[in-house]
């Protein structure tokens, strides 16, 4: 059977491109970057070429730009750094939109259980848009941290960070975003944004799992989190994982070159996915937002649908799909950002993420919308 990939939110095949760049720093160019001999220098050379692209990118400095193992660690330690920091200087307040990646949520609520933060949600409208009025209302003279996600990762919608940021500064807190799925689509442009922290990675943007960074303004309150070597600029202790920051590089330049690229051939390939099943399919409704969101993503919330029943059926013809964030596959329990948006259970069980990239092409969409219905119509019959 053909298998047709729609699970590009989840994860990213890795490119060729990036592959062969990353080939050589496994066994041939295998130095320790912290060495001092040719081979220790070629691999930092490595290193310090990969934050040069990066840094051209985010128009920062490259001493604003350290390396992790991914997005989970860097939101762990934005908000563990900058909160910690903070907390010493008297501010112990953190916010966090009410729609964040567990990475960000589950973190916040360990600081406020554990660690004596005072841990507030920022509420969201219908579609999970993050209003910045609102942010600026909730802003208090304690309040240490502001983290809100770039763009969704479950139901796409996109936030106004530049605005978010301007709001944080005018109340001198420091403001965090997750861009974890933002780097295909939008530049990640950090002195324009006006962040202090941004996380991005690697397996979302066709680069390989295991790598992320953290964008950290210069002068940004900050405690390292992971302790030990001097690597990283005292930020993140570790020996580098050379390849894979090779990697993540070429990945990012691949990706931030091709912003428009990305959205021009995607745009059209989405909103036929998302007019067609609002047209053909009774009781569906779009999730997130209609305009402000990821130009690859198509999300649905079903009446009377089991979401996990509606994955196996889809598998089973062949579509790869997720409903909701891929960490939270088995549970029955309906999705915490769709609950924040206001869906009933009944509506919030029955969620679809339809998440395009590189290799989708015209056919698959097509013979999607046209099996669709009929798999909803069999998912409904076991609900
Ligand atoms: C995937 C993702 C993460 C987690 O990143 P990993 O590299 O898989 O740890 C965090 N936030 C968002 C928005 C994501 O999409």
């Amino acid at each position: 059977m053909n298998r047709v990939y729609f699970d590009y939110a989840a994860t990213t095949p890795v490119d060729p491109q990036v592959e062969r760049k990353m080939a050589p720093y496994f066994s041939l160019e295998f130095g320790n970057p912290s060495s001092i001999h040719l081979l220790g220098q070629i691999a930092e050379a490595a290193i310090e070429n990969a934050r040069g692209i990066i840094a051209g990118h985010f128009n920062s400095a490259e001493s604003e730009i350290i390396f992790t193992s991914g997005g989970t660690e860097s939101n762990n330690l934005a908000l563990r750094g900058v909160g910690l920091a903070q907390k010493l200087a008297g501010k112990n307040h953190i916010l966090i939109s009410s729609v964040e990646h567990p990475a960000v949520s589950k973190t916040a609520l360990q600081l406020q259980n554990y660690f004596g933060f005072d841990v507030e949600y920022i509420p969201v409208d219908s579609t999970g848009f993050v209003d910045p009025e609102i942010v600026s209302q909730m802003i208090k003279p304690t309040t240490g941290l502001v983290s809100v996600i770039f763009a969704n990762n479950e139901i796409g919608t996109v936030n106004p960070i530049e605005s978010i940021a301007k709001v944080c500064h005018e109340k001198s807190t420091i403001f965090h975003t997750d861009a974890m799925q933002a780097g295909n689509f939008y530049k990640l442009n950090c002195a324009a944004l006006q962040v202090d922290l941004l996380t991005f990675g690697g397996h979302k943007i066709y680069g390989p799992k295991g790598i992320g960074g953290l964008y950290i303004r210069k002068g940004t309150p900050f405690i390292s989190t992971q302790t030990g070597g001097s690597q990283e600029f005292g930020f993140r202790g570790g020996t580098h994982n050379v390849p894979l920051i090779v990697g993540l590089a070429e990945a990012v330049d691949i990706a931030q070159k091709s912003v428009q690229k990305n959205s021009e051939r995607l745009v059209p390939l989405r909103d036929k996915i998302i007019e067609t099943v609002l047209k053909t399919i009774p009781r569906s409704q779009l999730t997130g937002h209609a305009s402000l969101r990821m130009p690859n993503h198509a999300s649905f919330a079903f009446e009377s649908v089991n979401g996990n029943n509606l994955l196996s059926l889809l598998d089973h013809s062949g579509y790869a799909c997720s409903s909701g964030s891929a960490c939270k596959t088995g549970s029955p329990e309906p999705s915490e950002v769709l609950i924040a948006l206001g869906l009933e259970s009944n509506w919030a069980l029955g969620s679809l993420r339809v998440t395009l990239g590189k290799n989708t092409v015209l056919e698959e969409v097509e013979n999607f919308i046209q099996a669709l219905p009929g798999i909803i119509h069999n998912a409904r019959a076991y609900f």
